[in-house]
């Protein structure tokens, strides 16, 4: 089987497209893995939502998905970020808020748990160092880990029997294999990716050879920012895109 495992739309149609059509040229998807906010800063969320409920999929919630339908508090959020937050939630119908509201923090398919921050806090903690990726370890019970929320593609590996804990990069159309230690794996950011590399981020896991492979792909990314001026959303969620952080 083959999935797409791809996280932090945030409500950026022309960059999940993209990223639908460079799977499909790449061999296609049985499944998508969505690791949580499908919506939140872009000027989308309706679309995103109705495109990814469009296919086979499972979801988790990530704090802007939850933010814009009012069942975490925005003011803890930047300025910036509530703002699109609130616009967001006008944004959505009952049938769009039922399906967010209904996300899971955590779920697991064979030897993954999804979740979008962390196995210890789904919704607000970063893992983007060892120290806390160590601990995160403890919290989940596969072999896996797939996470979203930093917007940055890292591979997380917890080495036996020390239990030491390694960093890496998530190399560029390289497969990495699942044969050896646990891990912890964020793809990047479909939407709005911030590894100072603008290209949507993505990866697909693939079952029959144990392996998943990181990709990334160009949008236009113009389009994007044009709608947002539109709706009148903040100009810095705008201009980042062009710099991907
Ligand atoms: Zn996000």
């Amino acid at each position: 089987m083959r999935c797409a495992i791809i996280s932090d739309i945030h409500a950026n149609l022309t960059a999940f497209q993209a990223v639908l059509q460079d799977i499909e040229a790449r061999g296609g998807f049985e499944r998508i893995w969505c690791l949580g906010d499908i919506v939140g800063y872009g000027p989308d969320p309706k679309e995103c939502i109705e495109l990814l409920r469009h296919y086979d999929h499972i979801c988790v919630a990530g704090n802007h998905d939850w933010g814009a339908i009012g069942k975490i508090d925005v003011d803890d959020f930047n300025p910036e970020a509530a703002a699109a937050c609130r616009w967001t939630g006008q944004q959505l119908d009952q049938q769009d808020v039922d399906y967010l509201t209904n996300l899971p923090l955590v779920t697991s398919e064979g030897d993954f748990t999804l979740t979008h921050g962390s196995p210890r806090e789904p919704i607000w903690e970063y893992l983007v160092s060892t120290h806390v990726a160590k601990f995160s370890f403890n919290y989940f019970q596969t072999r896996f880990c797939l996470v979203g929320h930093s917007h940055v593609p890292l591979v997380f590996e917890l080495l036996a029997p020390e239990g030491e804990c390694l960093l890496h990069e998530f190399p560029i159309d390289v497969p990495l294999t699942l044969d050896g230690n646990r891990m912890i794996i964020n793809p990047g950011g479909v939407g709005q990716p911030r590894d100072s590399d603008p290209r949507a981020s993505y990866a697909i896991y693939d079952s029959d050879h144990g392996v998943i492979w990181h990709h990334r792909v160009t949008y236009d990314i113009a389009s994007t920012q044009q709608r947002m001026r539109e709706y009148g959303l903040p100009y810095g969620l705008a201009a980042r895109l062009s710099h991907g952080w």
